[in-house]
């Protein structure tokens, strides 16, 4: 008799653990700045395997051109670098440093070749206490990306490009 009163109560308390109170629903409404757990549950989780390529290089600063890669154009004897989306033309200086690598990620239904840029790269990177800096010596980023390889992470994709990527707090230790 006793322990039937005590699973009564057991099934009570599990009950009302899972009717959230104001307080948590409040969290998980105003959880969109800090990539916590609960506001990132829709997105599908993977884990990127490998790396295929990694092509450090300077992008257009302009906004609008959303870091299209510069071509390095000689001109006589003059070389300068040249955006084929603003037709503008730039020195190295005023050029953003950028970052395209190409993953194979393995999701739960599927596993294929994506392309991470610069602001994702620095999110992996970050997450381990590792150096987020870009620099232009391909075989050196190779070899920084392949630490933290594999690595599980959740993520949107548009077009096979990684947009957004959370990692895992597994990752965290
Ligand atoms: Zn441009």
């Amino acid at each position: 008799m006793v322990g039937t009163i005590e699973k009564d109560q057991l099934v009570k308390l599990t009950n009302c653990r899972f009717f959230p109170n104001d307080e948590e629903l409040d969290d998980v409404s105003s959880d969109e700045d800090n990539n916590d757990e609960p506001a990132t549950l829709q997105m599908p989780a993977g884990t990127i395997l490998a790396v295929f390529e990694v092509d450090p290089y300077l992008s257009c600063s302009k906004s609008s051109c959303n870091n299209t890669k510069l071509i390095t154009l000689k001109e006589e004897n003059h070389y300068y670098m040249f955006c084929k989306h603003c037709t503008g033309r730039y020195n190295g200086s005023s050029a953003n440093t950028f970052l395209r690598v190409i993953v194979l990620l393995e999701g739960e239904e599927m596993s294929k070749k994506v392309t991470i840029f610069a602001p994702q790269y620095k999110k992996i990177m970050q997450s381990r206490g590792l150096d987020a800096t870009i620099v232009f010596d391909k075989e050196e980023m190779l070899q920084r990306i392949m630490k933290v390889i594999p690595v599980e992470i959740r993520y949107t994709l548009i077009n096979n490009t990684v947009k957004d990527i959370v990692l895992k707090r597994t990752n965290l230790n």
